[in-house]
């Protein structure tokens, strides 16, 4: 039986990606190849690659306004070091909002004193702060657009003055933004675009450049750009398995339609958190996440039946993060809107059982 995969990342995807997807290992567009034995330098594969590439900033909004996409490898973890190798100067001011802020906080830090902008740990990142300012001499401000562990989410990003960096990992393609407000994105393919091994980097070129310290070719963005993305073998099943998901998300309309089915799937969850007295929300409501729906049992006696239901009903993934506890529910692009109505069932039924 299928399950209703709730899973934080590595994520569900688009049924009809993951079929492409596994007839491509076997034989590649009818090349009598496979997708993972062929050259990543045959046409073949360039082209899947430049597909990738421009549909992201199609999909985005981006293209013709000086951005570049990349797909590289590492994961966001290695663009919380990335950002700093290239962009780090003198000083730049991070937004604390969760464990992946924190994380990115502490790798730019080998490079400098960080300046945290503003923070929400006193209260274990159950919100996100909102009027900080941004220090107009600094080298750019990072932030997290969507706290995948915590289940906040920024609805409104600051005016900046500076470059705007921001790990997008766990929301990207879910909802629309002025995208041209950023001047680099990262996102890890899992969550919301394909497997694990890629990450997708979207960068305007004029912020680079600018930095005097010397930078590895492997964690320099303009060597990536100038070779097309291809400046050592890229992860090209994780790639190829991107571009199906972009494709599978324009043919579905681009992201103002999976943004309303994703509000649709968050209003259900959430309505169902704040009727129903067995549960309560973690993050404050004005914050709360369409991606991550974070919520405990008010009363912990009830894990196991809750526990043995979901078991029953077929759903998958629905462990909160062991710092936050409790239960979460992710709800990415792919998800369909019946697991969502299959887990509040689960939810109102363990009500009128208890
Ligand atoms: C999962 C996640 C990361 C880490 O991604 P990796 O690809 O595992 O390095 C970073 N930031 C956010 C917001 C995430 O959700």
């Amino acid at each position: 039986m299928k399950k209703h995969n709730f899973s934080p990342g590595p994520c569900i995807l688009p049924n009809e990606v993951m079929l492409k997807a596994s007839e491509a290992v076997l034989d590649f567009n009818n090349s009598g190849l496979s997708l993972i034995e062929m050259s990543h330098r045959s046409k073949e594969f360039v082209d899947v690659m430049e597909k990738a590439r421009s549909l992201a900033l199609e999909l985005l909004n981006l293209e013709g306004k000086g951005y570049k996409a990349l797909f590289l490898q590492g994961g966001a973890s290695t663009q919380f070091i990335m950002v700093a190798l290239n962009l780090l100067e003198k000083r730049a001011g991070y937004l604390n909002t969760g464990t992946w802020s924190s994380k990115a906080i502490k790798e730019a830090k080998i490079y400098d004193d960080i300046y945290e902008v503003a923070s929400s740990e006193s209260a274990n990142f159950n919100y996100i702060p909102k009027g900080y300012d941004i220090p107009s001499d600094y080298d750019y401000f990072h932030c997290t657009s969507n706290n995948t562990i915590f289940g906040t989410q920024m609805k409104k990003f600051p005016e900046c003055p500076i470059p705007m960096v921001c790990d997008m990992s766990s929301d990207i393609f879910s909802r629309q933004l002025d995208f041209s407000k950023f001047d680099l994105i990262y996102a890890g393919a899992q969550k919301n675009m394909g497997p694990a091994g890629t990450t997708l980097v979207i960068v305007k070129e004029d912020i680079l450049g600018k930095v005097s310290r010397k930078i590895p070719s492997m964690m320099d963005y303009k060597i990536h750009i100038s070779k097309g993305s291809m400046f050592n073998t890229p992860p090209v099943f994780a790639v190829y398995t991107s571009m199906l998901t972009l494709e599978w998300l324009k043919n579905l309309g681009g992201i103002p339609v999976i943004e309303e089915i994703n509000d649709k799937k968050a209003r259900i969850m959430y309505s169902e958190i704040d009727i129903n007295p067995l549960f309560k929300g973690y993050a404050v409501k004005e914050d709360r996440s369409m991606m991550n729906a974070t919520f405990n049992l008010v009363n912990d006696n009830l894990k196991e039946t809750f526990d043995t239901m979901l078991k029953e009903a077929g759903i998958n993934g629905l462990n909160g993060h062991r710092s936050v506890g409790g239960y979460r529910a992710s709800m990415y692009n792919a998800l369909p809107i019946d697991s969502v109505k299959m887990l509040v069932e689960v939810m109102s039924e363990l009500e009128s059982k208890a």
